[in-house]
């Protein structure tokens, strides 16, 4: 089918949820994609942070291959090999405890907020089951993560909510203490905001935060659905931030392009749910734990080293350009924003560079640039090369 017959055919039949940049996506290599007619799109974007071995990828799609022939699906009520071989790894780089697979990202932070409520509720019983989030936060589109969700943009639409969720804003210990009321269970963060503008959290404040949490049995729980699987350049951006979370979830770049998610538990929180108190129909799915364990092959230290290098050579080579509609850059690793100056739209800039062959993201009032983790210099420098082209 040609470009356009795809987009008919999608209008058509598929609801309009997304706004969608005028590009079809046939395959890939590297950080390269193209098109059904062949034109190529260098990718800053990497699926949104998923396609962590970039496109084509041998091994990756051996491994898939194989496990699919082999065994594609079984309950969880039976066990397999793979995602027992993924969750064991995944202890051992992280120094949590035991793993809960699920399939995305809100449903993994859905999994962690039923684990901070059953903890307290054992512990404490019903009436302590606040948790505070933090302003310009991102946690998912469910009903309840759209709640957990620190900007009034997202609870809109689709009362009644969920009940329970308050918010302080970043690196202010004092104004998170102020929304006590001796009701709180836990404490949510992004240790780097993604989808509000690619913000870290001061590190001063993640170590006084965890310390608090520790002090008043709250439990400090870590979204790294977006900051997690090396993308900031360790495996996990709380090795970075010197913490270990009660409960950490991850989800996009774990399976490397497959649908997968999960959540990590220390050792106080690892058995706080049982048997029928959660659980998902395809979580632990044998093939994307596959793929999963070619992922974590690749994220070697040195790889992850190499992904800090890249991330710095990119910020670099952006604010050499010196271009008037672009001001600082910031974040960890591969997960880089781009403040846009007053006056400029950042979707302008994102559609007109996507029309001359980037494709890049928007985050907050900013730009977001979450490339393969794989992407090479030489891909690097071509897409340097189309941003001081098209917006120079
Ligand atoms: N949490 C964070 C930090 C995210 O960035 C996202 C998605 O961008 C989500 C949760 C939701 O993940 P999903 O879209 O896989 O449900």
């Amino acid at each position: 089918m040609t470009s356009e017959s795809i987009k008919g055919l999608t209008h058509q039949h598929i609801m309009n949820t997304y706004g969608r940049f005028p590009v079809v996506l046939d395959h890939g290599e590297g950080a390269t994609l193209y098109d059904p007619e062949g034109r190529a799109y260098i990718d800053f974007t990497s699926g949104i942070g998923v396609a962590a071995l970039g496109y084509g990828n041998q091994p990756w799609a051996e491994a898939v291959a194989d496990q699919a022939k082999k065994l594609g699906h079984v309950s969880n009520l039976f066990y397999t090999e793979p995602p027992a071989q993924l969750a064991e790894i995944l202890c051992n780089r992280t120094g949590e405890s035991a793993v809960f697979f699920a399939n995305g990202g809100g449903e993994a932070n859905e999994g962690m907020i039923k684990l901070a409520r059953k903890y307290s509720f054992d512990k404490y019983g019903q009436g302590r089951a606040a948790i505070v989030t933090l302003e310009n936060s991102f946690h998912g589109r469910t009903i309840t993560t759209l709640k957990a969700t620190g900007q009034d943009v997202f609870h809109n639409y689709f009362f009644p909510f969920t009940e329970g969720f308050r918010y302080a804003p970043a690196n202010d210990l004092e104004a998170l203490k102020a929304q006590d009321q001796g009701d709180v269970c836990a404490v949510m963060v992004e240790l780097v905001q993604g989808e509000g503008g690619v913000l870290p959290l001061e590190k001063d404040y993640v170590k006084a935060l965890e310390a608090l949490c520790a002090e008043r049995d709250w439990l400090l729980l870590v979204d790294e659905v977006q900051t997690g699987v090396g993308r900031t350049g360790t495996l996990f951006a709380f090795q970075q931030y010197d913490i270990l979370p009660d409960v950490v979830s991850f989800a996009k770049g774990i399976a490397g392009g497959l649908p997968m998610s999960g959540i990590l538990a220390n050792e106080k929180c690892r058995d706080v749910l049982g048997p029928g108190m959660h659980a998902t129909t395809f979580g632990a799915n044998p093939v994307c734990a596959a793929a999963g364990l070619v992922v974590q092959e690749v994220l070697s230290d040195e790889f992850l080293r190499e992904v800090r290098e890249k991330g710095g050579y990119l910020r670099q080579g952006i604010e050499a350009l010196d271009l008037p509609c672009f001001g600082r850059t910031r974040g960890l690793g591969l997960m880089i924003g781009i403040e846009v100056r007053e006056g400029w739209s950042n979707r302008d800039l994102a559609a007109r560079l996507v029309e001359e062959g980037l494709l890049v993201l928007t985050a907050g009032p900013g730009m977001r640039l979450l490339p393969p983790l794989v992407i090479t210099k030489d891909e690097m420098d071509k897409g340097l090369e189309i941003v001081k082209r098209a917006l120079g």
